[in-house]
């Protein structure tokens, strides 16, 4: 009895590079993932449309198991109707039906696993441009909170001549809003627009409810040094210098006005720098907007420019949205009281601060719709 020889197979692997094709269905078109074997990135793959009818993939050097190959689940999108598998000489083309749109056609490679992607674009549908404008809408500034300082029983600070801060900042405030609702699409929310007393931490839930983007504080300052004066803007950090930590001091202590002062704890530097990383988000447009505001000021306003500080105001902690505090002057400080009073001023105030969030606003949607 002759022997019989077992035939002698080849392992799959050493004959075939081209194992495996995943179609997968992305928010702006279909990708084909082809796993071979081996790199085909110097092997010139090519993929192109032939009459928006058929995507052709050629594979110089491939080799493909025709009679096994299993042909991949198709994403539900209807880009991809159908495959078609062949082996010509040492080169494998796969071939797929179009049925939906695509505008253009890439190959790029992977290395590990290897791998060829097939990326197919389809155009922009009113869908996807829809979800593009509304992600861009979210970061649209159309909303701006503005916040008078003090109010009701909390006078702020006065001067000698009976000038109060409370009624200072509500004309300013209501000034700015006045110009924004006449110059610009922009909604104003004021966390008081009358004589009310409102507690520090209902500003900010009054401003992260409204939805709004940008949140200025408006206040003047005093001192015990009469001579100090000027305007400065103030974001909300661990205060840097002794100045800047007596305003906050000054500020925050409306807080004892207040029915309930357990809710603020104690401001201690731990508990400000968590408060200040909470917004780290939002710090570099604090600044921005800060020194767009100084800026703005130093156009307007006459006295000394005090620059951009910082400092634990409780009014800005827990704003989820830019925020600032300006301190328009000293009513401590005669000349600062005096400009003050004026009507006038005060309507130069509120046009630089118009101006510096108009500044603000543009630039930061140009930004987002660059991006
Ligand atoms: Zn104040």
């Amino acid at each position: 009895v002759p022997q019989t020889i077992p035939e002698i197979q080849q392992p799959a692997a050493s004959i075939y590079n081209i194992n495996n094709v995943q179609i997968v269905e992305r928010a702006n078109g279909v990708m084909i993932r082809i796993q071979t074997a081996k790199s085909f990135r110097e092997a010139s793959v090519k993929a192109w449309l032939n009459r928006k009818e058929w995507l052709y993939i050629t594979i110089p050097g491939g080799q493909i198991d025709v009679v096994n190959f299993k042909e991949p689940p198709f994403p539900n999108d209807g880009t991809l109707r159908k495959m078609v598998v062949n082996q010509l000489d040492d080169v494998v083309q796969l071939s797929f039906r179009i049925a939906g749109d695509v505008e253009s056609v890439d190959v790029l490679y992977g290395d590990y696993p290897a791998e060829v992607i097939v990326n197919l674009r389809k155009p922009y549908t009113i869908d996807s441009r829809h979800l593009l404008n509304k992600e861009r809408e979210k970061w649209r500034i159309d909303k701006i909170v503005l916040d008078a300082g003090h109010g009701g029983k909390d006078s702020g600070t006065i001067s000698p001549g009976g000038l109060q801060e409370k009624d200072v900042a509500l004309d300013v405030v209501q000034r700015l809003g006045k110009l924004i609702q006449e110059r610009t699409d922009v909604k104003v929310v004021y966390t008081r627009n009358s004589d009310v007393f409102i507690p520090l931490w209902e500003r900010t839930k009054i401003a992260n409810e409204a939805g709004g983007k940008l949140f200025v504080s408006v206040h003047v300052n005093a001192s015990k040094n009469r001579s100090a004066s000027g305007f400065e803007t103030f974001l909300l950090r661990p205060g840097k210098s002794q100045e800047a930590i007596e305003v906050a001091e000054l500020e925050n202590s409306a807080v004892r006005l207040e029915e309930d002062q357990t809710r603020y704890g104690d401001l201690s530097s731990q508990q400000l720098i968590l408060a200040t990383m909470a917004q780290s988000a939002f710090m570099r447009n604090s600044e921005t907007l800060a020194a767009q505001i100084q800026e703005e000021f130093d156009k307007e306003l006459q006295g000394v420019n005090r620059g951009v500080k910082q400092a634990g105001f409780i009014v800005l902690i827990g704003a989820s949205m830019p925020n600032v505090l300006v301190e328009l002057g000293f009513l401590s400080n005669s000349r600062d009281e005096s400009r003050l009073k004026r009507a006038s001023y005060r309507q130069k105030a509120a046009e630089a601060i118009f101006q510096a969030l108009i500044k603000y606003k543009t630039r930061h949607e140009t930004l987002i719709s660059a991006g």
